[in-house]
C-alpha cells in the first residue's frame, strides 16, 4: 500500500466559508445563536463528512473485506482508501501501518494489551505525566493488574509547562514505555514529543502518543517525532465517533500478537488453533465502523483542504484573543499558561462552580465544558474538583470569545451583586 501525496494547501484561509461548510453552527440554543467552545470534546462535523455518510449507507454500502460482488468491493475500496488518507495525514510511509480502532481509547488499550501483555513484567515501568487523559491512565492500571507493572507519573511546572530534565529524573532501567500527550487536553501544553521520543529509545523505551489534541490542531508527522505509537479519534478531527486511528511502527506491529479474535483478522483457522493476519487486519476483528471510517476520510479531505499550517495559524489567533478577552474578566484565573500552548483555554472563576458557570452560561447559547475532563491526577495535583474550558476548532471566531467573556461578565453579576 503507498499512501496518498502529502496535501500542500496554497488556497487563502476564508474563515466565513469553512464556518459555513457546518450547518449546526447556523442553530440557535435558547433562541441564541449557538456558541460552540467544546470543540475538544467532541468537534461538529462539515456538510462534506454527512454527506460522506449517507453516500456511505446509500451509495456503497455493504460489508468490507469479504464479498465479491460490486457493493462489497466498492466498500472495501472507500474504505480502505482511507488508510492512505491517514497516512498522509500524520506523513506515515505505509499505510499498513494504519490500524482502525473505534477511537483513542481503544487504541491506547489495544497498545497495552498487545505491547504490554508481550514485553512488560513485574516492576517494569510505565511513565506517564500528571495531565494524562484517563484513556492514558487506566489501560496502563490494567497492564499492571496483569503483569505487575507500575504507572509512574511525572509532574508539570505549576503553569503547565513541561520540564524535560524533571521527567527524565523520572525514567529508570525499568521503564518501558512512556506515555505522553502531545497536547493536554486540559493544559493546552504542547509537549516535545520528539526529545521524548529520543530519551524513550536512548533508554530502552518505546514512545506512546496521545495525539487526540494533536493532530486537530497542528501538522504532524510522525517520523519526524520519531515516536512509536501515535493515536486519535475522528470526532475529535470533524469525523464521525465510532472510528479512531492508532498508528504503529511497521516493525513494531509485526511482532505483536493480536487484541482480540474474530472474523477478518486471521489467516486459517482450525476448531483447535488459529494462525493471524499481518498487521493491520491482525488488529481489526470483526466487523469495523465502516461508513464512519470513510466519513473520517472525508474529515481528513476537509482539513487538507484547509492546510494543517494555516488551521494552526487561525487557531492560534483565536487563542490569543481569547486570553486576552478573558484576562479582563474580573475574578478569572487561567489553569495552563505554557508557552506555545493549543487549542484550549481552562479557567476558574473565583468562588463560582465551573458547573454553574457553564449552566448559566448555557442560556446565553454558549457551550464550554466543565468538570474534571477526565484528568483526575491533574485536578488533584492542582487542588481543584474541575475547570471550565473553552476549546477552539477551525470554525470558531474571535467574536465567540467576545460572547464567552460578556456571558461571563454575567455570571459574575449574579454571583457578586
Ligand atoms: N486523550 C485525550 C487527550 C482526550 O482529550 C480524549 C478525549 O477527550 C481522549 C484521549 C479519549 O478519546 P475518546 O473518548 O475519543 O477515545
Amino acid at each position: 500500500m503507498t499512501p496518498e501525496p502529502r496535501k500542500q494547501t496554497v488556497t487563502s484561509f476564508d474563515a466565513d466559508a469553512i464556518r459555513r461548510e457546518f450547518p449546526i453552527l447556523s442553530t440557535e440554543v435558547h433562541g441564541k445563536p449557538l456558541i460552540y467552545l467544546d470543540s475538544a470534546a467532541s468537534s461538529q462535523k462539515p456538510q462534506r463528512v454527512l454527506d460522506a455518510l449517507s453516500a456511505a449507507y446509500s451509495e456503497t454500502y455493504a460489508n468490507v473485506h469479504r464479498g465479491l460482488h460490486f457493493l462489497s468491493e466498492a466498500s472495501t475500496d472507500a474504505y480502505e482508501a482511507v488508510r492512505g488518507k491517514v497516512a498522509s495525514l500524520i506523513n506515515a510511509h505505509d499505510p499498513a501501518e494504519v490500524v482502525f480502532t473505534s477511537g483513542a481509547t481503544m487504541s491506547l488499550n489495544l497498545i497495552a494489551h498487545c505491547y504490554g501483555n508481550t514485553y512488560l513484567s513485574e516492576g517494569d515501568e510505565v511513565l506517564i505525566t500528571v495531565a494524562e487523559h484517563h484513556a492514558n491512565i487506566v489501560p496502563w492500571h490494567l497492564l499492571g493488574d496483569r503483569v505487575g507493572s507500575r504507572t509512574v507519573a511525572a509532574p508539570v511546572n505549576e503553569d503547565g509547562s513541561f520540564d524535560l530534565d524533571v521527567f527524565k529524573s523520572h525514567i529508570t532501567e525499568r521503564t518501558k514505555i512512556i506515555a505522553i500527550p502531545h497536547v493536554s487536553n486540559v493544559l493546552g501544553t504542547v509537549f516535545p514529543v520528539r526529545e521524548i521520543a529520543a530519551l524513550a529509545h536512548e533508554n530502552g523505551a518505546i514512545c506512546v502518543v496521545d495525539g487526540c489534541q494533536g493532530v486537530t490542531h497542528m501538522p504532524v508527522d510522525v517520523g519526524e517525532l520519531g515516536c512509536d505509537f501515535y493515536v486519535f479519534s475522528g470526532h475529535k478531527l470533524y469525523g464521525p465517533s465510532g472510528i479512531g486511528i492508532c498508528w504503529g511502527r511497521s516493525d513494531i506491529w509485526a511482532e505483536l500478537p493480536p487484541f482480540m479474535g474474530g472474523g477478518d483478522m486471521i489467516d486459517d483457522v482450525e476448531t483447535d488453533s488459529s494462525t493471524y493476519a499481518l498487521p493491520p487486519h491482525r488488529f481489526e476483528a470483526g466487523t469495523p465502523a465502516i461508513a464512519e471510517t470513510i466519513g473520517l476520510g472525508a474529515a481528513i479531505d476537509f482539513v487538507q483542504s484547509i492546510g494543517m499550517d494555516a488551521l494552526r495559524d487561525h487557531e492560534m489567533d483565536l487563542l490569543r484573543y481569547g486570553h486576552q478577552r478573558l484576562a479582563a474578566v474580573e475574578g478569572l484565573n487561567f489553569i495552563g499558561q505554557a508557552v506555545g500552548k493549543s487549542g484550549v483555554i481552562s479557567f476558574t472563576l473565583d468562588e463560582v462552580h465551573p458547573h454553574d458557570i457553564s449552566t448559566l452560561i448555557d442560556q446565553d447559547g454558549v457551550a464550554i465544558r466543565a468538570g474534571h475532563h477526565c484528568a483526575q491526577p491533574l485536578m488533584k495535583f492542582y487542588g481543584l474538583s474541575s475547570t471550565a474550558r473553552a476549546s477552539v476548532a477551525v470554525y470558531n471566531q474571535r467574536s465567540d470569545f467576545d460572547k464567552l467573556a460578556e456571558s461571563l461578565e454575567k455570571v459574575n453579576r449574579i454571583f457578586k451583586g
